[in-house]
């Protein structure tokens, strides 16, 4: 749905899908959430979520944009550009000290 109406508003799209970013995350080796840097346990539900999100009217759906996120995270997060949802709910350095 969110796809539809970036494409529809003219966003990016480089026509990835899941299995791309699979691919991606694999390739880094590092199999966690990017909101809470906390890894993935058997059962947890993911999310893949955008990085700058489509909501923000720049970015749309590519590799480069997609994350794997706990569902929770993604939902807490929402539209909210990273930088104000860390400072809401600390970093996950901060969150680890
Ligand atoms: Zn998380």
């Amino acid at each position: 749905m969110a796809r539809r109406r970036a494409r529809l508003a003219g966003l990016p799209d480089d026509g990835s899908g899941i299995r791309e970013w699979l691919e991606r995350h694999e390739d880094e080796d590092r199999w966690q959430c990017h909101l809470c840097f906390g890894s993935f346990q058997p059962g947890d539900e993911i999310q893949w979520d955008h990085l700058d999100p489509i909501a923000g009217g720049e970015a749309g759906t590519a590799v480069e944009n997609v994350r794997a996120a706990h569902g929770a995270c993604n939902i807490s997060r929402r539209n909210t550009p990273l930088d104000v949802w860390y400072a809401r709910v600390g970093t996950p350095e901060e969150a680890a000290a």
